[in-house]
């Protein structure tokens, strides 16, 4: 079968065909031009990120079902997925409560009697009644009597559906559209693009024997056997991949062409006074990467570095020797950081030791006071400030400075590869550093940047053993907050976390039972819910419950000490006070949402409490939790876990076991898909679909080193060959980041 698609696709036809040319444009017309495709069912795309024909060719499915493997009632075992078809004997629609429906079914199939309960779904009740035959997929359970499925994926069967073709894709949906609808949708939109052209070079194809393009995507939505969806998804993920190994290694030669890279002075005065004003002797790691970022930064071309490096590994001063070098070289640098709070903190860590180096420096932020911005600016066109630290202020027109040949971005998986040129665009060709604590492997960092160098710090200064971890079910926190009090006692501080202040038992519940009903399974809905990232997740937190919160935990828990709230609408200032206080130890409790995240760093800090902790992913816990037990004292931390289910109490005791950030990364990967390791805010997520940075690291490799040689035998991809693949990998990724920074 997948023989036959092969060799279609295959077939090129002539290359003037005006049908096949016809079928490559309708891929970026309105989703409306598909048959069925109404103004209502558009809007109802927009939700899943479907405007155009290509986007909906590309809405992949998110799992498949094996409809033509059955079991009966009594085969089936509980506990295990499965697929039973059978005839529907009764079907109820039931409202417990005003907002919540759930259609209940029973179904027979002459071995046994199977319940079925759907929630919120209540359109099944159009397309099923009683004495059809259904098929239902997925985990049987065995409760009051009766195995059971809950929200199982339903299919309506005609007769006895025993023939072939009985893998079911499973796309995502939403209440308005149904998996069904768009099953349909997907089908009529493929019918619009057959015979489309195949943008890879028939060598490449040849190379790793890919499926034409046509045929993987009809294929992976599709499929007749799971052997055939793994081909195409092959062929899939490489073209992603290659596309934006492409567009990455343009956005660089863009960068320098023409222009003329700084060789920086990296012995100068300002560097060997850094270096003696320090207050403690850098680590082996931190040495080697000091070298490794000198060394790029004295070639005369544009550097593109990034150090890599566990949360508290000690990043900050290993840049600033590269901040300095700009200074020596009679230059200017700029270093970029995602939040306020965190450019305020390297202008206070930073600060003192650039003075007692003789370095000029100054901190722009948004809440900088316009008089202060006007002499800011000011000093920095006139080359009167060495380094320049701030947030994203720092992108605004406005800032210009006289020769700027260094931009440094801390925790640059923060920030959009817009926001990446448009630093980077503030001098002629400036060396680059980006910092981060996501753990990448060598082929993810590949992915990110196209071509760079990295240098890796493994260990922090600290003995990071000296951190412990432990999870607790909402009962018995109390354990934790029994921490927290000897630890203030001992004169130290805390954090508590809240990452979902506000929202109510209730509306999570609600919100759960709507995601679980959208997405199909409750698995998935963990995982949906634990992408909360930085500030944007408080858009629909409540700032009143926050406050009730911390006030509750000032009068009741913690009422003989002082307990302070931070959270992202906070105006700048204020966030700036709160963290002065608690960095000052006039506050001793910290109550936040996840705004800490990133980078903080108060060394006497030594307990942190993280509430609903399940709710994040692995990698954003540990970057939390390495705010403690950074200084001389040891840490604790403690997981809240809002669920009693096996499977989230597993997933966190990972944190206990181990203290690897790439170790839970990948972990945490493996239980997801893209992941935003590769941050959605890079690229946009509709760009890399089907793309997971733990199992396509080869896949990975290979686009890379494959990009690397089609530009190297054509730097303009302007050869007949290579013209569709220009044009495919530009469409893939403008899309991407308009539709990102929308
Ligand atoms: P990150 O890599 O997470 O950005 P920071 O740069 O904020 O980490 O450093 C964490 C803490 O470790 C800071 O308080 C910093 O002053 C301290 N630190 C960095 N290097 C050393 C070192 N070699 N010895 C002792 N403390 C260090
Ligand atoms: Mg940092």
């Amino acid at each position: 079968m997948s023989d036959r698609r092969t060799t279609e696709g295959a077939a090129t036809a002539p290359s003037s065909s005006p049908d096949r040319l016809a079928a490559t444009l309708a891929l970026d017309e309105a989703v409306t031009r598909v048959r069925l495709v109404s103004p209502a069912r558009a809007k109802a795309f927009e939700l899943l990120g479907v405007r155009t024909v290509r986007d909906l060719v590309t809405h992949f499915p998110r799992r498949y079902i094996d409809l033509s493997s059955r079991e009966t009632v009594a085969s089936a075992a509980i506990g295990q997925q499965c697929t039973i078809q059978g005839t529907v004997h009764e079907i109820k629609l039931k409202r417990p409560k005003p907002r919540l429906t759930l259609v209940e079914m029973t179904l027979t199939d002459g071995t046994g009697t199977l319940m079925v309960t759907a929630f919120r779904q209540p359109w099944l009740m159009d397309s099923l009644s009683a004495g059809m035959q259904v098929a239902v997929a997925g985990k049987l359970e065995f409760n009051y009597g009766f195995k059971r499925m809950t929200n199982p994926f339903i299919e309506a069967v005609e007769g006895d559906a025993a023939g072939g073709g009985m893998i079911f894709p499973v796309h995502p949906a939403t209440e308005k559209l149904s998996a069904a609808w768009i099953r349909r949708l997907v089908g009529n939109g493929l019918a619009q693009v057959a015979g489309l052209y195949d943008p890879l070079p028939l060598e490449l194809r040849a190379k790793y024997r890919l499926m034409s393009r046509g045929a993987a995507l009809s294929a992976i939505h599709f499929p007749q056997s799971m052997d055939e969806v793994a081909e195409a998804r092959r062929r899939l993920v490489y073209e992603e991949l290659l596309f934006l190994e492409l567009m990455l290694m343009e956005e660089g030669r863009a960068r320098t062409h023409g222009r003329v890279p700084v060789s920086h002075l990296v012995d100068g005065p300002c560097v060997a006074a850094l270096a003696a004003a320090l207050p403690f002797d850098l680590t082996e790691e931190q040495q080697a990467a000091k070298r490794d970022i000198l060394g790029v930064l004295a070639a005369p071309q544009a550097a593109n570095h990034l150090l890599l490096g566990d949360v508290g590994t000690g990043k900050t001063v290993v840049a600033a020797f590269a901040l300095a070098a700009a200074a020596d070289t009679g230059s200017q640098a700029l270093l970029m950081a995602p939040t306020e709070v965190l450019a305020r903190q390297h202008g206070q860590s930073l600060g003192p030791l650039f003075d007692a180096a003789g370095i000029t420096w100054d901190v722009l932020t948004g809440s900088t006071a316009p008089a202060d911005r006007e002499a800011i600016l000011a000093r920095v066109s006139a080359a009167e400030v060495d380094v320049l630290i701030g947030t994203h202020a720092l992108l605004e027109d406005d800032v210009v400075p006289a020769k700027c040949t260094l931009a440094v971005i801390d925790e640059q998986q923060r920030f959009g590869v817009d926001q990446r040129a448009k630093l980077l665009a503030k001098g002629e060709a400036p060396d680059a550093l980006y910092l981060t604590a996501t753990p990448i492997p060598r082929s993810l960092a590949l992915a990110l940047f196209g071509n760079l160098t990295l240098s890796y710090i493994r260990h922090r200064p600290h003995d990071a053993s000296r951190r412990t971890t432990k999870v607790h079910t909402k009962q018995d926190r109390g354990h934790a907050y029994d921490a927290a009090l000897a630890a203030l006692g001992r004169g130290e501080q805390v954090y508590v976390v809240c990452p979902l202040i506000g929202a109510s038992s209730e509306d999570r519940d609600e919100k759960a039972g709507k995601r679980a009903a959208r997405e199909g399974d409750e698995d998935e809905y963990v995982y949906a819910a634990i992408s909360i990232e930085g500030d944007d997740d408080l858009a629909c937190d409540n700032v009143a419950a926050a406050e009730k919160e911390a006030a509750f935990l000032q009068h009741k828990t913690f009422s003989a000490y002082q307990v302070e709230l931070l959270h992202g609408r906070m105006p700048g200032t204020e966030k700036q006070d709160v963290m002065q206080r608690f960095r000052d130890g006039e506050t001793q409790v910290l109550v936040a949402t996840t705004v800490i995240e990133v980078g903080v760093d108060v060394p006497n800090a030594t307990v942190m409490i993280i509430e609903d902790a399940d709710r994040f992913g692995l990698s954003q816990l540990h970057q939390l939790r390495g705010r403690v037990g950074r200084g001389s004292l040891p840490g604790e931390v403690y997981l809240i876990s809002a669920s009693r289910t096996e499977a989230a109490l597993k997933r966190l005791s990972a944190m206990e076991t181990t203290d690897d950030g790439y170790e839970l990364a990948a972990y945490d990967l493996s239980l997801r898909r893209e992941g935003d390791i590769l941050g959605n805010r890079q690229h946009g997520a509709s760009a890399l679909k089907l793309v997971n940075v733990v199992r396509d690291g080869k896949i990975i490799e290979a686009a890379y080193a494959d990009a690397l040689a089609l530009l190297e035998e054509d730097p303009k991809l302007e050869a007949p060959a290579h013209r569709a693949l220009a044009r495919e990998a530009r469409l893939a990724f403008k899309r991407a980041a308009t539709v990102q920074g929308g």
